[in-house]
């Protein structure tokens, strides 16, 4: 069977075009002119001047089943993902319990996503003070690479590592050849730094200074250097980063970074007094650093901008709408936006000057090649056919009750954005979130 996918803004690798987009078994076989397809070749999907997008590619989402399932669970976090057009996820090692660092860990988590998956999973394996043993295993077994914490996680069960073990756990994965990912916050800026608890979101950014990962991101360049390791740090939130990238780079360290649409579209200033939904760690900084960010976006300093979903219950978060004191200090570290980041970043994107073929090379194309998954990511002959029908024009008002995610908690609530998602197919099919669940569990380097 055939589909073609027609439409005047068809999001390429080389721009935004009008194009034919035909799909059969589930892969894109051709792009043809818009109009171009044969009278009869398949069902035609004429989406006019909605824009065709590839499925967005979210390499840093938390789900937290098993274990924490009320916190997020495989099937509410692949609901929202494929209803804000992402068709991709890696979900993170920690927050389930057991965390995904030993390959029962891996077996238990495969289990758990089993008919629950919306949308494309892979996983990430975790790297802990006292399994560097267990990583080649995991390796072999198909996660995407290996997260570790360089200061605590906010869990027990997953440890941060100090500076002997992060040599260790990197030298390993330099020999596997994997992918090492780090929460770059150096424990001993955040113990010096003030703790003021309370509702004034200043108090909780002073908790968390810049130095904090510019401290935390060199020690690492170091032992990156030493070992050989590919660094990837992840949510970078302080700009103060970036020079340090630069100049590793620069030297031959193999060094990437991501960052997050609350660290692009939100700023310090705007945060409401108790309004812990916006509570993440590292935080959400001011709106000079934010625009430090976008330059570095647009330079290509990062690979791409990624959800880092990361919710938990609403009691857990403190937040005052459900009964809860709005503490900062004592709030759960962790935004849930997993199906807002496409409109988030289409938003101010926009405003400054942007088009929607940069945002598919920062959300799909660059995420999809930072992990390896060579079928995904792009309009183009052999690849999957995960599409997104995006009217760029079309506006809506965040309702917190509205999205899919487990817990109705989003420092989104009551924004306006721009940029619906109309339909979000897999692999030729539309996904729906009340319906069969059509998502595939991915190994790294399977597609
Ligand atoms: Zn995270």
């Amino acid at each position: 069977m055939t589909t073609v996918f027609r439409s005047r803004h068809v999001v390429l690798p080389d721009g935004e075009n009008a194009a034919d987009v035909v799909v059969s078994e589930g892969r894109i076989v051709e792009v043809l002119a818009h109009g171009a397809a044969a009278e009869g070749l398949g069902e035609i999907v004429d989406l006019g001047d909605v824009a065709l997008l590839p499925g967005l590619v979210d390499t840093h989402v938390h789900v937290n089943e098993p274990g924490r399932t009320e916190w997020e669970g495989f099937a509410t976090a692949t609901r929202a993902a494929a209803a804000g057009g992402v068709t991709t996820i890696v979900d993170m090692p920690l927050n389930s319990i057991p965390p995904t660092t030993t390959v029962a860990g891996l077996e238990a988590k495969r289990k758990a996503t089993d008919g629950q998956l919306y949308v494309d999973t892979g996983l990430w394996g975790g790297a802990l003070p006292d399994n560097t043993g267990d990583l080649a295993a995991l390796h072999e077994a198909g996660v995407f690479g290996f997260k570790s914490f360089l200061a605590p996680s906010g869990v027990d069960e997953f440890p941060h590592l100090n500076a002997g073990q992060l040599e260790a756990a990197l030298a390993e994965q330099a020999r596997l050849g994997a992918l090492a990912i780090i929460h770059a916050e150096d424990p001993r800026i955040l113990d010096a730094a003030p703790q003021t608890p309370g509702p004034q979101y200043a108090d909780f950014l002073a908790s968390r200074p810049d130095d904090a990962e510019t401290v935390a991101v060199s020690g690492l360049l170091a032992a990156a250097k030493r070992t050989g390791a590919r660094i990837h740090i992840l949510h970078v939130s302080s700009a103060a980063v970036l020079p340090l990238l630069r100049a590793a780079r620069a030297e031959g360290v193999q060094v990437t970074a991501e960052t997050c649409p609350h660290y692009l579209t939100l700023a310090a200033e705007q945060v409401p007094a108790g309004d812990t939904a916006f509570k993440c760690c590292p935080p959400i900084r001011s709106e000079s650093n934010r625009d430090q960010l976008w330059e570095a976006l647009a330079a290509g300093e990062f690979v791409g901008i990624v959800s880092d979903h990361s919710p938990s219950t609403p009691d857990l978060k403190h937040l005052p709408r459900f009964g809860g004191d709005g503490d900062f200090a004592a709030a759960w570290g962790g935004i849930a936006s997993l199906q807002l980041g496409l409109p988030a970043i289409w938003t101010e994107a926009r405003r400054r000057g942007h088009s929607l073929a940069d945002v598919v090379r920062w959300m799909s194309a660059g995420t999809a090649a930072f992990v390896g998954l060579t079928t995904k990511g792009a309009i183009a002959p052999g690849m999957d056919a995960d599409l997104v029908a995006f009217d760029p024009d079309g506006e809506f008002t965040v309702d917190p009750a509205g999205l899919h995610h487990r817990n109705p908690v989003t420092p989104y609530a009551g924004r306006s954005l721009s940029g619906v998602v109309r339909t979000t197919w897999l692999r030729g099919e539309p996904v729906d979130v009340a319906g069969t669940p059509t998502g595939r569990l991915l190994n790294r380097g399977e597609a």
